[in-house]
């Protein structure tokens, strides 16, 4: 049987991160089994739809190069993928199961609803569910005559349709990474499968759609686990039991500290995404940011994604999308939570960086470099990066680690210049300017070569003129090597600026 898994994302806001690992996870196993990956947008929940959802899934999950065989943005043989153009289709298999004794029209108004529950609370019931205890106090097509029943639904007044969970039932869940779950029935409610407005619910639509849609295998957040047992009932009285997916609930991303699950605030709070992409809320007018502007590679964030609840099992730990399709299984998903690292995040993205060339480098570093007015050579900013890329996880990080690449310096670390810059510092500068000047080449090894014998000649230590070139050259007390920093400056750029610092006082 061909392998056939979905995503099936409702679209109330920007897609989370873990959701999109959801997302990630499906596909491996999909691509690494043979089978087809959909997208199904789970939008029967009309009162939670945010625009611009949909676009925002299928935009993060393009950007992330985790492709679809079929769904709501390409089509296919399945369709439509949109639960609320398939309205059409919900209703009679809701009816079929309260023909066969599986559900029932229930009339309760929420006033109603809202009295049961204080009345068990008052009465001290640990439970306040519609369910087999309280069923038969209420409104519904099992207390009320059946003409009774017939007359208000063609009343038009409004109605939801409910499972009846049997009584003292053992409900056994196989979850490919828990194993075996079993469930009793007197802790599940009598769950609305269909409401008034003409839509299924969630449970409802997503068992048809799983059934219809021929779904082999269903992979979603552990948070889905707790429905899982009504699912099976669902399968079983469709008579579906045999068609039934098998099931794998990812655990939990945890905030940094472990304590709960992750959330937007913690990424506000330790400066990190938790959304793939900007997201502009519609409502609000609240900015999140994304992984895409924040800088990470998309690579880098599937490799992220991918360690956070699988492990390949050896110490490799940079993977491209291939060799993770080829390595992934659902046996070496954990079954506990999953801490989000900040840092590792970063040290992924830098590994990514440092694998990168110079020249794709220097592109992502361009547009900063004009937002500053800064117009250099595509090469030069190439030299910069490579000098620079081994200490910086972001493109955007350049800047902070080599301005002095682009403008000379205008401001001298004060502790450097109070530990290094010495009475006769000037002097050595200008002797060693002198000898640059004879250079023709102006290369690495020439520079460093120059550099050595000059030191030999006038018996200096290397600390008499190596931090106060450093300083001259670009301000700081550290960085990286100065010679490669004058190899990338040039002959012309070095040798002012040995001559034309300003604002150093001996001290
Ligand atoms: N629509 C559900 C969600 O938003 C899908 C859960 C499932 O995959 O069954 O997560």
């Amino acid at each position: 049987m061909k392998v056939r898994v979905r995503f099936a994302p409702s679209p109330t806001g920007p897609l989370h991160i873990g959701g999109v690992r959801t997302a990630l996870y499906n596909y491996l196993f999909a691509k690494k089994n043979n089978g087809e990956f959909i997208l199904r947008i789970e939008d029967t929940d009309q009162t939670r739809y945010v625009p611009g959802a949909e676009k925002y899934i299928i935009e993060s999950l393009e950007w992330l190069n985790i492709k679809f065989d079929e769904g709501v943005h390409i089509g296919g043989s399945y369709g439509p993928y949109r639960q609320s153009e398939r309205k059409h289709i919900y209703k009679q298999y809701a009816e079929k199961l309260v023909k066969e004794g599986h559900a029932y029209y229930a009339f309760d108004t929420p006033e109603e609803l809202e009295a049961m529950r204080e009345k068990l609370k008052n009465a001290g019931s640990s439970s306040q569910q519609y369910d087999s205890q309280t069923r038969g106090n209420m409104k519904n097509s099992l207390t009320l005559p059946a003409d009774e029943v017939k007359k208000r639904i063609e009343s038009g007044v409004h109605y939801v349709i409910r499972i009846k969970i049997p009584e003292n039932t053992e409900v056994q869940v196989y979850d490919k990474i828990r194993g075996l779950v079993t469930v009793q029935t007197s802790i599940l409610d009598d769950k609305v499968l269909f409401k008034s407005d003409g839509m299924p619910t969630y449970h409802l639509a997503n068992v048809v759609d799983d059934y219809l849609m021929k779904i082999t295998h269903v992979i979603r957040g552990e948070e889905w686990l707790p429905s899982a047992p009504l699912h099976v009932l669902l399968y079983r009285f469709l008579g579906w039991e045999k068609e039934m997916p098998e099931f794998a609930h990812l655990p939990l991303l945890l905030k940094p500290d472990g304590k709960g699950k992750l959330s937007k605030r913690d990424g506000d709070k330790l400066g990190f995404p938790v959304f793939p992409l900007n997201w502009n809320d519609p409502t609000t007018g609240e900015l999140s940011s994304g992984y895409r502007e924040s800088g990470y590679f998309p690579e880098a964030v599937v490799n992220i994604l991918a360690f956070l609840g699988w492990n390949s099992g050896t110490e490799q730990e940079i993977f491209s999308m291939d060799e993770l399709i080829n390595l992934f299984s659902m046996e070496k998903v954990g079954k506990s939570g999953s801490k989000f690292d900040v840092n590792k995040a970063k040290w992924f993205n830098h590994q990514y960086l440092v694998a990168k060339d110079n020249l794709t480098l220097a592109e992502l570093y361009k547009p900063f470099l004009q937002e500053k007015g800064i117009n250099a050579d595509i090469n030069y900013i190439a030299e910069v990066c490579n000098t620079l890329k081994s200490r910086v996880n972001f493109a955007k990080e350049f800047w902070e680690q080599g301005p002095y690449f682009f403008i000379a310096p205008e401001e001298y670390d004060k502790t450097a210049v109070k530990k290094r810059w010495k009475e006769k510092s000037p002097e050595i500068m200008e002797m060693l300017a002198s000898e640059f000047e004879k250079l023709n080449l102006f290369d690495l090894t020439t520079v460093e070569e120059c550099f050595k014998e000059f030191l030999e000649k006038n018996n200096f230590s290397n600390s008499d003129v190596l931090a106060p070139l450093r300083l001259v050259l670009t301000g700081l007390a550290q960085g990286p090597s100065v010679f490669e920093i004058m190899s990338v400056l040039g002959k012309n750029k070095t040798i002012a600026r040995m001559r034309n610092y300003k604002s150093i006082t001996i001290s």
